[in-house]
């Protein structure tokens, strides 16, 4: 049982940090935007909010993601393996919110992994970037570090990849931006809490790896 919470500007390579940290510590991965572009493609009543919001890039309103994350963490597999959150809490709200939650359940954070990397680096990794459509699977991919063996095409599943639709210039500069205004303060929220551990995201996947393997 763990529970974790991984920080970082859009784009900084959490979600891959994710997926061995999930399967090595068999620990329920949540990612607020997984969940919400779900609901936008099944188009539910929270997606339909939802969509305008991330399709510009910015933040959808506290109360919707925190309704939504409690209702996941209310789940079976987060009360008996804990939780990797994985973009949320994506602002103090949403911060004091949890702390709420989890005090009530009488449960805490073990740590905090803020995973950092310069904004010029992630514009690039961004426009780069390709992700694969199947829900089950959603590997990542770099058309230039680590591309596909067949053009648009996932290794290991097989399906299509697609390029986000927030994944263009313009957009991630807006998240950045919202980034750095709303997401940043939490760095600050909890090193003072004593949780917090930053890492550098490193050019290679598995450099980052071993770097957090290190704090955890
Ligand atoms: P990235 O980390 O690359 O920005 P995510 O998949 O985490 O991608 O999020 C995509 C979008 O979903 C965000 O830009 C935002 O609009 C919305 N979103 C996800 N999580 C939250 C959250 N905790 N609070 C508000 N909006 C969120
Ligand atoms: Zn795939």
């Amino acid at each position: 049982m763990i529970r974790l919470i991984i920080l970082g500007a859009p784009g900084s390579g959490k979600g891959s940090q994710c997926k061995w940290i999930k399967e090595d510590y068999n620990v329920p991965h949540i990612s607020t935007g997984d969940i919400l572009r779900k609901n936008i493609a099944e188009e539910t009543k929270l997606g339909i909010k939802a969509k305008s919001f991330i399709d510009k890039g910015e933040l959808v309103p506290d109360e919707l993601v925190i309704d939504l994350l409690k209702n996941r963490l209310e789940e079976n597999d987060c009360k008996e393996r804990g939780f990797l959150l994985d973009g949320f809490p994506r602002t103090l709200s949403q911060a004091e919110a949890l702390d709420e939650y989890l005090n009530e359940k009488g449960i805490s954070i073990d740590k905090v992994i803020n995973l950092h990397v310069p904004d010029e680096e992630i514009m690039v990794r961004a426009i780069n970037r390709r992700t694969c459509e199947n829900p089950e699977c959603k590997e990542i991919y770099h058309l230039v570090y680590n591309p596909p063996k067949v053009d648009g095409v996932c290794d290991k599943c097989g399906s299509k990849l697609f390029t986000r639709k927030d994944d263009n210039e313009e957009t991630v500069r807006n998240r950045l931006h919202v980034y750095h205004e709303q997401t940043e303060p939490l760095i600050k929220y909890y090193t003072e809490k004593g949780i917090l551990a930053t890492v550098i995201g490193q050019e290679k996947f598995e450099d980052t790896v071993a770097l957090v393997k290190a704090v955890l």
